[in-house]
């Protein structure tokens, strides 16, 4: 699995006051996107291309166009549709597929209770939302679900990971020569024993959204 930490004094600035408690959802939400469109960039890197000419008001141009099928984007529901907005607006022409996973509150399971995506998926780049990678549960299943329909590139953004999330999704995946990238915000230090990203910024579905 292919890591890429963001290293930039922007998305530090901006994670700095999602982290904050006192930060209401209104504003969550505006730097949840805007931190997803600032990793998006980096994890569109390697986005599949094609060459396609314009013509410029002075000249033929031999540019680039994205490639098809085109690429397709999983918010994992609940908090991952809160990256959604920060992805699209980079890649506008994306399709979106969606898959509802929860995590048991005790055994830090995750089980699937929705999904919405392209039956075959070979071929296809995906992109992966999920803000936290935190036991890694959650992630590893998607990244399964994906592979069963014949997906070989992903790519997962996260907020923020944990350092046992990772060592669980690299571990899961260490045997297959599937194309497996991370893109993350921050490596936080440690999980908490209910599974609690340290210091993280806490439920994020919950400062999305507002507890129901
Ligand atoms: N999910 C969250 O929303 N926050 C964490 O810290 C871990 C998992």
């Amino acid at each position: 699995m292919k890591i890429h930490i963001a290293e930039h004094p922007l998305i530090s600035h901006k994670l700095t006051v999602l982290r904050d408690q006192n930060t209401k959802s209104p504003t969550f939400r505006q730097l949840t996107e805007e931190i997803v469109t600032l990793l998006a960039y980096e994890a569109t890197r390697d986005i599949h291309t094609v060459p396609a000419t314009v013509v410029t008001p002075v000249a033929l141009y031999e540019g680039v166009e994205l490639a098809q099928p085109r690429p397709v984007v999983v918010p994992i529901l609940r908090a991952g549709l809160g990256m959604l907005e920060g992805m699209t607006r980079l890649i506008p022409t994306a399709e979106v597929g969606f898959l509802g996973m929860v995590r048991d509150h005790e055994t830090l399971q995750a089980s699937t209770y929705a999904n919405r995506l392209p039956e075959n998926l070979e071929g296809r780049q995906c992109y992966i939302l999920d803000p936290m990678l935190a036991t890694g549960g959650t992630l590893i299943a998607a990244i399964e679900y994906l592979f069963e329909r014949g997906a070989r590139d992903i790519t997962a953004i996260t907020i923020l990971s944990a350092p046992e999330g990772i060592e669980a999704v690299r571990t899961a995946f260490a045997h297959k020569d599937h194309n497996i990238t991370l893109v993350t915000g921050a490596v936080d230090t440690k999980l908490n024993e209910h599974g609690y990203i340290v210091p993280g910024l806490g439920d994020a579905g919950d400062r999305l959204y507002g507890v129901v």
